[in-house]
């Protein structure tokens, strides 16, 4: 059965791109009828927040991605270390004992060499005597995964067949020396001893990739199918990885994005497929498909989801916002036309707030000198409230007859004069709803 997971750290809020590796998992996982984990990496102590956890449930909730299980790998420490000992007698695995600063130095070494900057191996050549020797002096080691040296390949599921040369990268650390499991280890008996079966994330992790398969392979599982989407970067190319703490989900929510706005977005983006405002998620999920996403970095911008949100929101039913519209205080025998008349001049439910501030307060009177007489004379014509659907057109019916105004040099001054503003929604339909007119009361 296909299993996917999104494997958040809890070390932050989740932000648009991660957003991107969860939901393609989750589509994967829906498409096709099977299980979808959200696994929380929570081993490392110091950087991982309760905090973050929850948030991290509460922004996927509201986004509506559910997931079957919840898994926490800091539950799951003995699972890691029962597989660190298979490692080690299998001799996969070895105590190295190098501090930073001498690594650093090996690599230094290495590229003034022109040589790519690979672990060496000393540790391996280490006798028992001088490992002791060297654990008595420094305190535990770092444990290293002993890579097969011969090529690492699969076929990914978006960049195609990939082959990396093992003996290009270091042994990979499983564990710190202050016994810390490191993602790497804990990633693959997850994954394994989980049932994944697919896993799509970010092309940061392809060496990641080349590893595990091998630390899979070691410990006798299969490995999943594998896919790696490209990074996201800003609207001009540029790497977004340091401005991706202000495209947290919660931000985004908190400007007003609906999740369908953001949801039918990620999905596509990168992708062939167009990018067309969707009503739930079900429709995301017809037409999801990871071999139409190409490899080349996606460009993100956030802007992109206002028009989104907005067109979302024009075919909301009524009941959809009915909820909005008390909270902002529209009387319950004015949400229908207030929502008929709001919906199309609004970008996010902030904005109804204004309309109807407009709609109970009446607005600033906007008032071109030249317009003066004439704004008066047709106010004087304006009947009686409360206005109905009839009243914009025998109104303005009524002042052309007596000015002799007709077409942009009529309305706009009107327009004005009753919302303040050049544009907005439509008069006849705006006019049931002003509770006050400015300039009559
Ligand atoms: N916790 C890892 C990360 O956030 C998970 C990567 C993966 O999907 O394996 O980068």
């Amino acid at each position: 059965m296909t299993t996917t997971r999104f494997a958040p750290s809890p070390t932050g809020y989740i932000h648009v791109g991660n957003l991107r590796t969860a939901l393609m998992n989750w589509l994967i996982a829906r498409k096709a009828g099977g299980t979808f984990i959200l696994r929380i990496d929570d081993t490392d102590p110091e950087r991982s927040k309760e905090e973050y956890v929850d948030a991290i449930q509460q922004d996927l909730e509201w986004l509506g991605l559910t997931w079957d299980r919840i898994e926490r790998q800091s539950r799951r420490l003995d699972r890691y270390a029962a597989a660190a000992d298979r490692l080690r007698e299998m001799g996969r695995f070895y105590e190295a004992f190098e501090t930073p600063t001498e690594l650093d130095l090996k690599r230094k070494k290495q590229l003034n060499m022109g040589r790519p900057p690979v672990y060496d191996r000393a540790a391996l050549a280490l006798s028992a005597a001088e490992r002791d020797a060297l654990r008595a002096e420094r305190g535990q080691g770092v444990w290293r995964f002993k890579l097969d040296h011969e090529r690492i390949e699969w076929p990914d599921g978006i960049l195609g067949p990939i082959s990396i040369d093992a003996a290009s990268v270091s042994d990979p650390v499983l564990i710190k020396a202050d016994g810390q499991v490191l993602y790497t280890l804990a990633s693959v008996v997850d994954d394994t001893e989980m049932g994944v079966t697919d896993v799509v994330r970010g092309s940061d992790h392809v060496t990641n990739t080349a590893t595990q398969i091998q630390i899979i392979r070691a410990l006798g599982g299969t490995p999943p199918a594998f896919a790696h989407h490209s990074l996201l970067t800003g609207p001009q190319g540029e790497a977004l990885s340091k401005r991706l703490g202000t495209l947290a989900l919660r931000d985004l929510r908190a400007r007003g994005v609906q999740p369908m706005a953001l949801l039918s977005l990620m999905a596509r983006l990168g992708s062939s497929d167009p990018v067309e405002i969707r009503s739930d998620l079900s429709e995301l999920i017809d037409g999801f498909d990871l071999s139409h996403f190409g490899s080349a970095p996606t460009k993100f911008d956030v802007e992109d989801l206002f028009p989104l949100t907005a067109h979302y929101l024009q075919t909301r039913p009524l009941a959809e916002v009915a909820g909005k519209l008390a909270e902002i205080g529209v009387p319950q025998d004015l949400a229908e036309p207030f929502w008929l008349m709001a919906r199309d001049n609004i970008t996010t439910l902030e904005d109804l707030k204004r309309w109807w501030a407009l709609c109970r307060d009446g607005a600033e009177p906007m008032i071109d000198e030249a317009d003066r007489a004439f704004v008066a004379e047709a106010l004087a014509l304006l009947p009686e409230g409360p206005f109905d659907a009839g009243t914009w057109a025998s109104w303005t019916a009524a002042v052309r007859e007596a000015t002799g105004r007709k077409g942009k040099a009529l309305f706009m001054p009107l327009r004005k004069a009753l919302t303040g503003q050049e544009s907005g929604p439509e008069m006849a339909a705006l006019m049931p709803l002003l509770q006050r007119v400015p300039g009559r009361v």
